[in-house]
Parts: structure tokens; sequence; C-alpha cells
């Protein structure tokens, strides 16, 4: 196999940040790409310094190079600059350790985080050599394979991709390694044979093996061409951390990228049940790793990286069991090692499960700005999206951040939930104002930060029918928190740009229509959506246009309870009608408790996989609002809805 390594090395004089196309990491560790083994390049479609610290991607990337089958390296999205000088000089996309050229590998797997990057993925295949369209490549062209939450629904990347892993890929990856390492043995074995084969396997989906027909702005059917070929396909469950303790070796950057710091994942999973939140949906059930697993992971980790600083990482760390205690540990852990205590961060922290314990325990160390996720401004707007936390909760939990000695607090909020009125958004404003206020009474220099988002409704979410607001409706609601926070001491606001939440929502619900339409815009420049010095949207209207698709259609449209859903041929293991009745109880404001402290409502998650929650300890953390319908919200008792088993579940 080859590298491009003697014709690449002269252009990177002429480039941004060339450290970012060299590999030499600590930690790197891929094997040199061999014929006679499974050789694998991930790849994150966007820029290295994004890219790099994807923990998802590092960990298959570890495991397939410890197999004596496969060998993995990695890439990433080229800047403009540098594919401008590749193009011109006939240099495909390349890996970073090896510089081995794209098109050499067996497979490009992609890691698909963020709807704006599908534009990139489709000109990352394009520069390694590859052609664009699925159904354009042939024996000895590589597999080209994706997984990551947006595959929950591919149908967008469809024309593209040659398979989707749906879930957890610990599993799946040396699944197909055995696979692609058989059929590259056996004589007369071709592309075709292969596709199939891989179908075959749990949570793999083969697009191209299906069939769909529209109705109008929906889908009529999905339907699988061949006998073998699933009519649905499930997400695949690893049913215990403990057993997959990766990354061993993160990796450690040359150059400055994001989140660059040690990243232990402590849980995968939630069972608070926020409607908004795709995450939350699809992870389940709870999987925590064990708390001395987690120390040895960041003992070790810290050691061999030099970092000072850690996150535990999960969809809501401080609902990791006795988490004060595991902080605790890790605290005397480094001191006892004679280094600088180092600094530990929780990300994503729900307000009623923070207190003065984490946070003394966290101010041991340097104290960084700490975030709050209310995401809606007012108790009806969070009993709409169930998130059942209390203005009461959010004011304690930054009461004593404050009073340990944090200056800065960001807040987390989404607009243009369903059935949002300007008194939930401007709620927001106020909320920002009184937890500024209260900083201020620890210290005159405190500040809060409301950052707030479009709402994009998610498939396998209960808002999944639910038709996404306007750009000029979140641009009015942008512009009345503007006005509203104006003067306001100590509030700083933030927003994410409405135009880009609209491209998300079109590829976020999109069916395989979208795949031309992602094409067009690749086709006329439109790599890099994500950046705002590179996002385009008249691109998209006119591609939209150029291919008869209406974005009301796709976008804002609520989705009728009888439509066939363009993911309606996989399963995240949810119920369809848990999710729809969950949509009806949000519309009513009824909110849904917290299924680790309460019976079990028979969601799928656990029901469909033979996994229960895997938790440390199953006792609710103390003060903590675990959704018994009588301690929540302001006023007395609260309308929650107290499921038992259903007699019957109905799949899809
Ligand atoms: S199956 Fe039951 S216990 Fe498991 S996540 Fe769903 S509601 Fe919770």
């Amino acid at each position: 196999m080859t590298s491009v390594w003697p014709r690449l090395e002269p252009l990177l004089p002429k480039v941004q940040k060339p450290a970012r196309y060299i590999g030499c990491e600590d930690g790197a560790a891929a094997k040199p790409p061999d014929p006679a083994l499974v050789n694998w390049c991930f790849i994150y479609p966007d820029a290295y310094e994004i890219g790099l610290p994807n923990q998802g991607l590092q960990i298959l990337y570890e495991i397939v190079n410890e197999r004596p089958d496969g060998t993995a390296d990695r890439s990433y999205a080229p800047w403009g600059d540098l594919e401008a000088l590749m193009r011109a000089e006939g240099i495909p996309l390349f890996s970073v350790e090896h510089h081995t050229p794209g098109h050499e590998f067996d497979l490009l797997a992609f890691n698909l985080s963020a709807e704006l990057t599908y534009t990139n993925l489709v000109n990352c295949i394009d520069l390694a050599g590859v052609p664009v369209r699925a159904a354009d490549r042939t024996e000895g062209h590589p597999l080209i394979v994706a997984g990551g939450h947006c595959t929950y629904n591919p149908e967008p990347l469809a024309d593209f991709l040659d398979a989707v892993v749906l879930g957890d890929g610990e599993e799946v990856v040396g699944e197909i390694t055995e696979l692609v390492a058989a059929h590259k043995g056996r004589p007369g074995a071709t592309r075709a044979s292969l596709l199939l084969a891989l179908a075959g396997i749990e949570s793999v989906y083969v697009p191209s093996l299906y069939d769909v027909t529209y109705d109008g702005p929906s889908v009529a059917s999905i339907t699988p061409r061949h006998p073998g070929v699933p009519a649905i396909v499930t997400k695949r469950t690893v049913a215990d951390l403990a057993d997959w303790p990766y990354p061993r070796n993160q990796l450690a950057p040359l150059t400055e990228v994001v989140h660059d710091r040690l990243n232990v994942e402590v849980f995968r999973g939630c069972t608070r049940g926020c409607r908004f939140c795709q995450a939350g949906m699809i992870t389940r059930p709870v999987r925590e790793r064990p708390a001395d697993q987690v120390r040895t992971m960041v003992t070790s980790g810290l050691a061999r990286t030099g970092y000072d600083e850690v996150t535990l990482t999960s969809l809501s760390t401080a609902d990791y069991s006795d988490v004060s205690s595991l902080v605790e540990g890790i605290m005397d852990d480094s001191e006892a090692g004679g280094g600088p205590t180092v600094s530990v961060s929780l990300p994503s922290l729900r307000v009623d499960a923070f207190g003065v314990a984490i946070a003394a325990q966290l101010q041991r160390a340097k104290r960084s700005g700490l975030t709050f996720a209310p995401e809606a401004g007012t108790w009806r707007m969070r009993q709409v999206i169930n998130k059942l936390v209390r203005e009461e909760d959010l004011y304690e939990a930054v009461d004593a951040a404050y009073s340990q000695g944090w200056q800065r607090v960001k807040l987390y909020f989404l607009i243009g939930l369903p059935s949002e009125t300007d008194e939930d958004t401007l709620g927001i404003a106020r909320l920002a104002a009184n937890v500024a206020e209260i900083g201020k009474r620890h210290n005159k220099r405190a500040s809060c930060t409301a950052s707030v988002g479009g709402f994009v409704p998610k498939p396998f979410t209960p808002f999944q029918w639910f038709g996404q607001n306007t750009t000029a409706e979140l641009q009015r609601k942008v512009n009345l928190l503007k006005d509203a926070t104006r003067g306001m001491k100590g509030v700083t606001l933030k927003w994410h740009d409405p135009r880009a939440t609209l491209v998300e929502g079109i590829a976020s619900r999109g069916d395989r229509r979208i795949g031309a339409v992602i094409e067009q815009v690749w086709r006329n420049g439109g790599t890099f959506q994500e950046w705002s010095e590179h996002f385009d949207l008249e691109l998209w209207n006119q591609s939209m246009a150029d291919h008869g698709l209406s974005i009301d259609d796709v976008v804002h449209r609520h989705r009728r309870p009888d439509e066939v859903l363009p993911w309606e041929h996989l399963s995240a293991g949810l119920h369809k009608d848990f999710l729809w009745q969950d949509w009806q109880d949000a519309l009513a404001e009824v909110g849904l408790p917290d299924c680790r402290w309460t019976p079990c409502y028979d969601c799928g998650a656990c029901t469909g996989y033979g996994v229960e929650h895997v938790v440390a300890s199953a006792v609710p953390p103390a003060g903590g609002s675990q959704g018994t319908g009588q301690d929540l919200g302001t006023g007395g008792a609260v309308p929650v809805r107290l499921l038992g088993r259903r007699p019957e579940a109905v799949a899809g």
C-alpha cells in the first residue's frame, strides 16, 4: 500500500495549521495498512480540531488496531486551503498516520454527529477517489460506512453510504471485520454478495437493499428487496460498559483541539425522558461504568497524557450513582500521586442533581465555567419537554456554584419548542437575570451567559411529529430575547443562527430525496456548512427548489399520526406507540418520571434487548426531584403519568 507523504510534505508549509495532517499524537498506534488484513480508515467529516477528540471514533480505532485481522487509521476533512492544493496536485484524501490514500482502504467509516457535516462527507468520499454514489462503486472500491447518532435517520445519505451501523459500535466493528476478512479470501466473492452478507449482521443497515416509494411529501413504503434482508433493522446495545474500557490511550494532539483534556465516559444512556433529546432516547438503557474502573482510567490517562483536567462524560453526569464520592476519589487519587490537583468537569449538569457537595469537590482544583441546561424558561414549557426541574433547583444549584467561587455560569436553552409562547421565550431572560443576580450576591464580577439554540425535531423522540419553527419565527424569538436582555447587568445572550437550524431540519427528518439536494450543495461548493463563514443558506434553498422539494413540507410540516416516517424501517428499541403517547402527554403538559426510580413504563429500550439499567447504586440521590409527582414544580402537585407495563408491546 502506498503513502502520499512525499507529495504532501512540500505542501504543508503553504497551509494553515499543518499539524492537522501529520498524525504523531501521543497515543496514536495505527498498525501499518496490510493488504492481507482488513484496513479501516475512520473519518470525522470536519476539521481535525473538531474531529480528533471524538470518543466514538477513538474507541473503534483502538478496538480494530488490537485485532489480529484488522488495522485502523484516521482521517479528517482537510481545510479548504489544503484541499485546493491536493486537487491541483492529484493527491487523494489520506489517513493522518500512514498517509495512505483513502481509496486503498477496505472501509472508509464516517462518524456522523452533526447534520451540517453531510456535504463534507460527500466531499471526503470524492476526495478519496471513490464515486460519491454507492450505485456507481464497483469491485475494488472501499465500503463506505457510517455510525453515530445521526444514523438514526440515514436516509438523506442513503445514496452515498454502502452500510450504516445503528447503536453501539464496539461489537459490530469486529463482526464487520471478520466478514470482510472472509470475503477478501473467498474466490468469486462480489461486492453485491458482501453487501447482502453485511445486511445479515445485526444492526447493520444496507440502504441499497431497500426500495422506497413516496406519497406526495411523505414516504409511502420502505421494503427490503431480498428475502433475507430484515424489514426492521434494530440498534446494537452493549450490555456492560465495564467490558469496554476504551479508549485506553486517548489521543493527545500536538495542536489545539476542542475538548482538549482527558475524557472518560462514565455512563451511556439516560432515563430522564427529556422529549426533545434524541441522544437520551436512542441510548437507553442506562449503563454505568464501575467507579473503580473510572478512577483507573482517569489515573492512567492523566499520567500518560500529562493533562491536568478530566471531563467525566455522559448525557447527564451528575446523575451517576454517588457522583460526589467518585469526584472525591479522583481528586484524592491525583493528590496522592503528588501532582497538581486534577480539575474535574462534569458536562451537561442537571440543576436538580447538582449541590454544594459536588461544588465543594470540584472547587478543589482550578475552576472553569459551569454549564447548566434548564432548556426552557418557564415551568409550563419544562413540563411540555419533560425537563422537570424547578426554578428553585436552578437557583440553589447556581448559588452553590457561585458560593464555591465560580464566577461564570452558562445556561443552555432551546427556542421553537412545541406550544411555546412569548411568555415562555421571555422566561429565559428572566431566569438568566435572576441567576446573574444570585451570582452578584457572592461576587460583583459574577456573570451568566444564556445560550439559545433553535429546536430541531429528531427521529425517535416524542417530538418527531412536530413541525419545526420557521427561520423568521426563530429570529423573532431571538430578537425578543435580545430586547429583553439589553442592559441586564451580568447577562450575555448568545444564539445559534436560525438559518443553520433550518438546514439541520432538512437533514434531520428528510427522506432519500434529500440526497440529491446534498449532492448539489456539495457540487456548488457548499462544504464546512457548520462553520458560519462557509454556511450558505442560498445554496440549500436553490437546491431544494431545483429538485422540486418544499422546505415547508420537509421542515415545517407536522407529521400525520398514520404517516410512514422515513426511518420507519429502523429501530432504536423504542415502541412507536410509547413515543406517540408521550407526544400527546407533552401537548397536555403532563410529565413522565425517570424510570430509574419508578415502575418501568415499557418504552422498549430494556425489554427489547434483555438489558436492565446497570447502575452502581440504585438509590435516588438525596434532595433531587425524581419524579414522584409531588415534589416538582411550583405550586404543589404536578400532573405526572405513572404507568405500569403495557399489556402488549407494539414494535416499531
Ligand atoms: S424499558 Fe422501562 S426501565 Fe427500560 S428505559 Fe424503558 S421505561 Fe425505563
